[in-house]
């Protein structure tokens, strides 16, 4: 085992990498396991970079280059759910599950934590029925302060919205809020086949999009989350923390 590599991976890749190094299965479960790793940290730090790490990985695991592709990397995810209306895949989403913490009971979907809020949102914005039952509209509150999670992305919005607003340079305000996006750019633009500043603008039209589709239906996807005073009182304290997936 190369124990550079294996420091220079992320917790999540580690064991993998071991499993990996010592046969302690074969390679197709590997690349299972691998990928499993993939899916958590595609949820904790967007598409991108994980992409290129795991390409990184199975490429060694396989013994030859390998890159896992995402064509929808400048889609927003309501731009998605619309190809699938224009194809009349209406029932596709409710075979699918994007709740971070989902629950042992029915519904099973939170409805609240940020991946269900990015769903909610994507359908609202798409002309697709949402058909998910989620726990936060059907039963009792699970956690004290559901609305968390949507005040955290809606400041997010909010913030992405006022850099739009006031630079005529909005990837240079955007990066000094996200300077992640600076690495994202750097470490994917030559694997896209793009120049630096196309992969810029074509981020910030992501991103402009993503605030007008998410102002759009911000009313609909705040029910059940935003009726107690309490939420007031943390919207107005709450800071922006991460970068928008
Ligand atoms: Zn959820």
């Amino acid at each position: 085992m190369d124990g550079d590599r294996f420091h220079g991976l992320s917790g999540l890749y580690q064991k993998p990498y071991q499993q990996m190094c010592e046969a302690k299965f074969d390679l197709k479960i590997c690349i299972w396991i691998t990928m499993g790793a993939f899916l958590k940290d595609l949820k904790k730090k967007g598409a991108a970079l994980t992409l290129l790490k795991v390409s990184d990985l199975i490429s060694e695991l396989i013994g030859e280059e390998f890159q896992v592709k995402n064509p929808f990397l400048f889609w927003t995810k309501a731009e998605m759910c619309k190809v699938l209306a224009k194809n009349g895949q209406y029932d596709l989403p409710t075979l699918t599950m994007s709740c971070d913490s989902p629950h042992r009971q029915k519904p099973v979907q939170c409805g609240y934590c940020s991946s269900c809020l990015l769903r909610r949102q994507s359908l609202a914005a798409s002309i697709i029925k949402d058909r998910t039952r989620y726990v936060v509209l059907h039963g009792e509150r699970p956690v004290k302060h559901p609305s968390l999670y949507f005040l955290n992305m809606q400041a997010q919005v909010r913030t992405l919205d006022s850099l739009f607003a006031i630079s005529d340079n909005p990837w240079k305000s955007i990066t000094k809020k996200f300077p992640v996006l600076d690495d994202i750019v750097d470490q994917t633009a030559i694997v896209e086949n793009l120049l630096p500043i196309e992969m810029q603008n074509r981020l910030i039209q992501l991103y402009r999009n993503y605030v007008s589709e998410w102002n759009a239906v911000e009313s609909l996807i705040s029910k059940g989350l935003l009726n107690q005073y309490s939420d007031l009182q943390i919207s107005s304290k709450y800071t922006v923390l991460s970068q928008p997936q």
